[in-house]
This record gives C-alpha cells, sequence and structure tokens, in this order.
C-alpha cells in the first residue's frame, strides 16, 4: 500500500476532518487480480453456504452498528439517530432479505426428444462503484446479490464519502473469504479505470447518468455486464380529490428525506389547480418548522447538502427560479453559517422550462406546478428524459392505479413514492438506467443464463 491519503469534508463545517488512504491505479491491477484469484472457490461454493455468510456479515454489522452509523453521519451529513441510523437499519434489512433469495432453474421441455434446462452462473468479478447519497446502504445493494450470486467484488466508494464504506467492507471481512470482498478509494481517474479493466466482468454503478454513460463507453472494449441506476426527476401528481391533509405528511417525508438527496425523491409536484394552494401552504408550513442543522445535534431533522458542488447547484437553481417570477413559501436562501446547509424550499409559479423542474435538484428544493387537466399532467411528467419512478396520489385508488400505468418510469407508486422493497424489481426507464435491482429480478443482473440441452 503506497502512502498515499485524500481529505475527507465534513458537510456540516465544509472543513476536513480525515484522510483516506488513496489508491493507486497500480493497486487497482493487483486488487482486481486478487478478486480473481478468490473467485473460482467462492463461485464454487455451495449457495446456502453463501448465503450463512450473508447473515453472518449482518450479524456483525449488527454490533457495530452505532459506531458505523456515527462515520456514516459525520462524512455525509445525515441526522445521526434518525436518518444514519435508519440506513443501518435498512442495510442489514436488506442484506438478510438479500440471503433468502434462490435464483431458479427453468425446465423448459422435458418429453421423449429432448429435456431443456436454464441454470443461472456467476459472471466472476464485479465492480461496484457507488455514489454519496446513502453510502452504506447502496453498496450493500451493490455487493450482497453480487456475493450470493457466485462473483467477487472490488468496490469504490464516492471520494466524498469513502469512509462508512471502507469500514462495513472492512466488517464484512471478518467473516468472508480473503480475495472476495475488496475495496479502493480514491478520487478521479479510478472509477473510469476500474470500468475498462480487463480483469472485471460487470459494473454495477449509481449515480449521475453522465457518469453512466462514461462508464458505458469505458465498458463497451471489453464487452461488460451493466447495470446503471442513474439520475431521476420523479414527477408526482395529485388529483383533484386528494384529501390535502391526510397526503401533505407523506409528500413532505417523499420530498425531502435526506435533504432530497435520494434518487426516487419527488422532485416535480403537479397539483390539480382546486387544491394546489392549500397543499402549497401545508408543505411551506413544515417546510418553515423543519430543522436544519448538523446531523450530530439532537434536534435535527435535516442535514447538510453532501459537498460544496451539490450545495452550488441548489443554490443556482432557486437562483434561476427567482430571475423567472418563482414565488418561495419558505426557505429559498443558503443558510448563513459554515457547512453546506441550504432550507427546506417550497417554489411556486414557475413552469416547466424553469431550471428547478428540468433538472434533477438532488437537494431540498421542491416545485410546486399548478395543472387544469390530468391528461396534461401526465404529458408533463413524462416530458422528461429520466425515467426512474412516478406517483398518483388520489383517494380513488382504481382511477389513480390506472393513470400510475401511464406514467413514463419504472417504478409507479399510488398514494406513495420511493418505497423500496428488497424483492420488487427497482430501476429506471429511458435515460434513468439500464437494468433493475433487488430480488430475483436484481439477483438475475449478476448471473448469465445458460441453457442445458440434452437429447434424447
Ligand atoms: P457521480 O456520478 O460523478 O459519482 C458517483 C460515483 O461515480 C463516484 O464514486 C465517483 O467517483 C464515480 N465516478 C465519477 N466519474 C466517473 C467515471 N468517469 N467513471 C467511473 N466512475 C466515476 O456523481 P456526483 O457525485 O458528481 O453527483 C452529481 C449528480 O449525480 C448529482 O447532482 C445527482 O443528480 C446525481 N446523483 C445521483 C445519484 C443516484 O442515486 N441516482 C447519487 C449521486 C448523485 P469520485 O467520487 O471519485 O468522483
Amino acid at each position: 500500500m503506497n502512502a498515499a491519503s485524500f481529505g475527507v469534508i465534513d458537510p456540516a463545517t465544509g472543513a476536513e476532518f480525515a484522510r483516506c488512504p488513496l489508491a493507486t491505479i497500480a493497486e487497482l491491477g493487483s486488487t482486481v487480480a486478487a478478486a480473481r484469484e478468490a473467485w473460482p472457490h467462492w463461485a464454487a461454493t455451495p449457495i446456502d453456504e453463501r448465503a450463512r455468510h450473508l447473515e453472518a456479515i449482518a450479524a456483525a454489522i449488527e454490533t457495530e452498528k452505532d459506531s458505523l452509523a456515527r462515520l456514516l453521519s459525520r462524512e455525509q451529513g445525515k441526522p445521526l439517530h434518525t436518518a444514519a441510523a435508519g440506513e443501518i437499519a435498512a442495510a442489514l434489512m436488506w442484506t438478510r432479505a438479500t440471503a433468502t433469495l434462490r435464483p431458479p432453474v427453468d425446465l423448459l421441455q422435458d418429453d421423449a426428444t429432448a429435456r431443456i434446462e436454464v441454470h443461472r452462473k456467476p459472471l466472476g468479478v464485479v465492480a461496484s462503484i457507488t455514489p454519496w447519497n446513502y453510502p452504506v446502504l447502496i453498496a450493500v445493494w451493490h455487493i450482497m446479490p453480487a456475493l450470493l450470486a457466485g462473483n467477487t467484488v472490488v468496490i469504490k466508494p464516492s471520494s466524498y464519502t469513502p469512509l462508512s464504506t471502507l469500514r462495513l467492507v472492512e466488517i464484512a471481512n471478518r467473516v468472508l473469504p480473503r480475495g472476495v470482498l475488496n475495496a479502493l478509494a480514491g478520487e478521479g481517474g479510478l472509477g473510469q479505470a476500474m470500468s475498462r479493466h480487463p480483469g472485471i466482468d460487470k459494473v454495477v454503478f449509481t449515480g449521475s447518468t453522465a457518469t453512466g454513460r462514461s462508464i458505458m463507453a469505458g465498458a463497451a472494449p471489453t464487452l461488460k455486464h451493466l447495470t446503471l441506476e442513474l439520475g431521476g426527476n420523479d414527477a408526482a401528481i395529485v388529483l383533484e380529490d386528494a384529501p390535502v391533509e391526510k397526503v401533505a405528511a407523506k409528500i413532505f417525508a417523499k420530498a425531502f428525506g435526506n435533504s432530497g438527496q435520494t434518487c426516487a425523491a419527488i422532485k416535480r409536484l403537479y397539483v390539480h389547480e382546486r387544491i394546489h394552494d392549500q397543499l402549497a401552504e401545508d408543505l411551506a408550513r413544515r417546510a418553515r418548522e423543519a430543522r436544519v442543522g448538523p446531523g450530530d445535534e439532537a434536534a435535527t431533522q435535516f442535514g447538510p447538502l453532501q459537498n460544496r458542488a451539490q450545495f452550488t447547484l441548489v443554490c443556482e437553481l432557486a437562483e434561476d427560479a427567482r430571475t423567472r417570477g418563482g414565488r418561495f413559501l419558505a426557505g429559498g436562501r443558503p443558510l448563513d453559517r459554515a457547512g453546506y446547509f441550504f432550507p427546506l424550499t417550497i417554489v411556486t409559479d414557475v413552469n416547466d422550462d424553469a431550471r428547478v423542474v428540468k433538472e434533477e435538484q438532488f437537494g431540498p428544493i421542491l416545485p410546486l406546478l399548478r395543472y387544469h387537466d390530468v391528461d396534461e399532467a401526465l404529458a408533463r411528467a413524462n416530458a422528461s428524459e429520466n425515467g426512474l419512478g412516478g406517483s398518483i396520489w388520489s383517494a380513488n385508488l382504481e382511477r389513480a392505479s390506472r393513470l400510475a400505468k401511464r406514467l413514463e418510469c419504472g417504478t409507479a407508486w399510488v398514494n406513495d413514492h420511493a418505497t423500496l422493497s428488497p424483492l420488487a424489481p427497482f430501476g429506471g426507464v429511458k435515460q434513468s438506467g439500464i437494468g433493475v435491482e433487488f430480488g430475483l429480478y436484481g439477483l438475475g443482473e449478476y448471473m448469465s443464463l445458460q441453457t442445458v440441452r440434452i437429447a434424447r
């Protein structure tokens, strides 16, 4: 290991609080070689035993959950006792749920001529590249199905939030054989080098659409398998019959959870003109009352933006809305303190051309858009190059379900948004991604199909 390191910033202060070992491209080579060497034995390990390793990892994480949550909160910014602890709890739940999965063997034909079986086999070495919004949970989403399927893994966390992922891997390696799970942290070119590396068979990536394109291009010469979970600009449509006092709390939570830094958060809220003002005022009151602050203060409900670039983007989107005549019912300008703090912001009276509507904000700023006719609202919701999630809110479940199916997105919710299940496929259509995660659908992405045809 070389002695180089890079700084990790505390988003609540904007100051460096730790240094992280910096991996070189040469270390990537030796790490991939270690993962390749470990692969045949891990692939030949019976799946029930691999699943027991996942359960043992969950047990090991459980014993470290408080210290892991503290590290996560410090580097990511999210409130310790709610969001950070909740992320670790979700990571545990997902690890255990993934351990129960078993890929099927399909029998397509079994007669006097032939027997045709379809088997699922691991791919080899999987590279996982993760973002900074849920560094522990998204690492688990990548690592656990890859390992259960019989692959070995090299993970590279975001250079903004490397520490909790490195710690997670350290904990998992107490129970895994050497070389099965490996982690490298580094800035800049490391992710790009992984997507090009000939010793890697698949890349699973969660992050921005631009980086997804770059990974796809890097992976093309070696024809790697890809799962890309990219940005979203999710629309929620609130119908005229939705009970405002009942839906407001949930809409608020699903727009502002993790300070809006969630790929499938509500990012555009289309509200029928009859209830628009009432819902806007309700959400604005909640936003004004919300406690934004450092993750380690007990009263904090919402932390800072995770990094300066994201903070600057949110400031720019608010400014653009202001110059276009947007009306701010809550928030709108950065807090006057150190760190990357932006208050929860509700803006109305912007049209669909404003940057805050057209672009993924990935921060605590929600535009409300008035509509008259639901067909018009659906057309506006679908007029996006993204297609991760979408939702319809109504008292009439039958009508809402019908309308939800017309949303062009990978997951359509009714009276909910961004709630994920370890068994249901999650992924984007259009430029929100390729492939899905979770359940047998997601597990299949870490395996190749092999048809076995036995002639009789
Ligand atoms: P990026 O997509 O740039 O980063 C995500 C991960 O990809 C990091 O580990 C990063 O490493 C790595 N990476 C960066 N460039 C490359 C490359 N060329 N090849 C391979 N890997 C690479 O996200 P940002 O942090 O820049 O966030 C920008 C935007 O992405 C946000 O505004 C948001 O819209 C979106 N985003 C979406 C997320 C989601 O969950 N869908 C999560 C995070 C961001 P390194 O840190 O070393 O650069």
